[in-house]
């Protein structure tokens, strides 16, 4: 079958190899300039900084299979970092918990390896997607073209986006929107800061306390990351809410004095930047693993589908539910 995957983050990657690997002709579509999605490293004059997923954990069966296949592949490894919570510069060390894993040289790299391997169409944003004898056919727009271009036809459509922007796709099919409509996702602000000299914390990552910031973490302690002193910060989830249409420089000010004030320390940065994560995270998830229409051939996946976890808005939700929606178009 001839089959089009929107979005290029994990979960609409590992569907379309997963299709592929089945036969499929499967093209993928992604707005931006490279696959990756929410797994994203900025590259800077300093290195690289994940700002966005930091790490990830891997609990239930088929999703440790995976990683240890990337672990295998060198595409993935432990980050043996020291955790702790932390308030006003006071550190208490983190309990002991599952093992972390982050993407080498930085958490983009699994993204950009997947989409070696498929049709992956860089810089293609779909806008619309539009019923069209018993297949479907995409509205595609690109930076370089003036007019949106039409793309398909195609017999099936997978839709693997932030739910927010799932909702404004699966307009073609009101069920599965308004079901779309039910994952509420969360914004996060991310901090990225690079200073010349140590700051010396004792820590490569703290959930902050009482602060604007909920995390923050030692970006180079990640291996094979460029040394450096390299920060990431993410401010919480209700203060990113409130500050979501802020001027990004008065948000910049704002975090590192958080940031500041969380580790007591004044050392100025010689690099600072923010970045504005509309969708960042799903808090609220839909209790199933994706959506799939097996009449319309339509379906959704991400990490807005609980996927049999407890919780979601994480990178194992989102393989979980990308190989769920395969598996289903499979039956
Ligand atoms: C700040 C932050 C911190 C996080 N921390 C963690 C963490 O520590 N651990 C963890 O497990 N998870 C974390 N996450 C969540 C994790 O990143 C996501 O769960 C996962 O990457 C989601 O993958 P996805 O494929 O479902 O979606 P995405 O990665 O969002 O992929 C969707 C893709 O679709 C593209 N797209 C959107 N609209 C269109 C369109 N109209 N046409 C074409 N393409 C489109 C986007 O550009 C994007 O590439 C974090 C996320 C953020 C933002």
């Amino acid at each position: 079958m001839k089959i089009a995957v929107i979005g290029a983050g994990l979960a609409g990657l590992t569907c379309a190899g997963q299709l592929s690997a089945h036969g499929h002709s499967v093209t993928v579509y992604e707005k931006s300039h490279s696959a990756a999605g929410r797994m994203s490293t900025r590259e800077t004059e300093l290195g690289g900084f994940d700002h966005g997923a930091q790490y990830f954990t891997a609990r239930q069966p088929a999703f440790q299979r995976q990683v240890a296949a990337w672990r295998k592949s060198g595409l993935v490894d432990l980050w043996k970092a020291r955790f702790v919570t932390l308030e006003a510069g006071v550190t208490t060390v983190a309990g002991r918990s599952s093992q972390r894993f982050v993407a080498v040289p930085g958490m983009n790299a699994l993204g950009r390896h997947l989409a070696k391997e498929l049709d992956v169409r860089t810089g293609q944003r779909v806008t619309r997607i539009e019923s069209y004898h018993g297949g479907w056919l995409l509205r595609v727009s690109a930076e370089t073209v003036a007019i949106e271009a039409s793309a398909g036809p195609f017999d099936a459509v997978i839709v693997a986006l932030p739910a927010d922007q799932a909702v404004a796709l699966l307009e073609a099919v009101p069920t599965m929107a308004s079901q779309a409509g039910r994952a509420r996702m969360a914004p996060c602000w991310s901090l990225l800061l690079g200073f010349e000299q140590e700051l010396k914390l004792g820590f490569d990552g703290a959930w902050v306390k009482n602060s604007r910031l909920a995390w923050i973490a030692h970006d180079a302690s990640k291996p094979q990351r460029r040394p450096g002193e390299h920060w990431v910060g993410h401010a919480s989830g209700e203060w990113s809410a409130e500050h979501l249409e802020d001027d990004p420089e008065r948000v910049k000010e704002k975090l590192l004095r958080a940031f500041h004030s969380a580790t007591a320390s004044d050392v100025q940065p010689v690099y600072a930047a923010v970045h504005r994560w509309r969708f960042a995270q799903a808090v609220e998830p839909l209790p199933s693993t994706c959506l799939w229409d097996p009449q319309l051939r339509i379906g959704a996946c991400g990490d807005w589908f609980a996927a049999g976890l407890d919780g979601a808005g994480r990178i194992e939700n989102a393989y979980l539910s990308a190989a769920a929606l395969a598996e289903s178009f499979a039956a």
